[in-house]
């Protein structure tokens, strides 16, 4: 941001890089914003987890179903939500995993697991199949949608 929210004047530089400042009132502009996406892990009854296949823009690329928060939104209700949009199951439990960050996306996944008794998938515009993952054999890395998917997955692997 250039200009001070405040007061409408040009911000100036700090000695720190990420900070400017408005020399005529006392606004200070911090250059560290991230967008949140709320991630799900869900496990089946076999404790198999479940990933998504893109489809459109990111044709068959693989993730976990999750999104954006929206304002307004607590992290948990942004998580069911995009949960549901995804895959079409309404969850209920969500236990806080662990996070993740990316700063050249600025980025950050606040992941969860919840357990689904009866998995089934009701296709949508965004996501064309279910994946229900046992062995990390069963899919090819280079399909990953990016580094925070590749990372988790490795992650959740190692616990199994
Ligand atoms: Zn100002």
């Amino acid at each position: 941001m250039n200009y001070c929210s405040n007061c409408g004047r040009k911000l100036e530089s700090t000695h720190l890089p990420q900070m400017n400042e408005c020399p005529f009132c006392t606004y200070v502009d911090w250059n560290n914003w991230v967008n949140v996406s709320c991630v799900v892990v869900a496990y089946n009854h076999k404790n198999e987890f479940l990933m998504i296949k893109l489809k459109g823009k990111e044709e068959g690329k693989l993730t976990f179903p999750g999104g954006y928060r929206d304002l307004g939104e607590t992290l948990e209700e942004a998580a069911k939500r995009e949960f549901f949009e995804e895959t079409g199951m309404a969850i209920t439990q969500l236990a806080l995993y662990k996070t993740y960050t990316k700063d050249e996306q600025r980025l950050i996944w606040v992941v969860y697991k919840t357990k689904i008794t009866d998995v089934k998938f009701l296709e949508n515009d965004e996501v064309k199949e279910l994946l229900t993952i046992s062995e990390p054999q069963q899919v090819d890395s280079t399909s990953f949608r990016g580094e925070l998917t590749e990372k988790l997955f490795y992650d959740l692997i190692q616990e199994n």
